[in-house]
């Protein structure tokens, strides 16, 4: 199951990801951004959800955005 992750010890907190995808991305109290739990699996997404995803993990400064593939 693929599924994104944010790398918090590279996000600066730009906020971008959560603007571009904002079902799958938020940035958390710590001003850091997160994946949204059970909103991040590639699968449950619908197209353009997905595609959103994949422009923001492209679109990320620092490259925190990472796909997984975990069960
Ligand atoms: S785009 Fe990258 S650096 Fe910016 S908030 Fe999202 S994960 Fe962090």
């Amino acid at each position: 199951m693929e599924k994104y992750v944010v790398n918090q010890n590279v996000c600066i907190g730009c906020g971008a990801c959560a603007a571009i995808a904002p079902d799958v991305f938020e940035i958390s109290d710590e001003g850091l951004a997160q994946a949204i739990e059970s909103k991040n699996i590639v699968e449950k997404m619908d197209e353009e959800t997905r595609e959103a995803a994949q422009d923001a993990l492209e679109g990320c400064p620092t490259s925190a955005i990472e796909l997984t593939d975990e069960n």
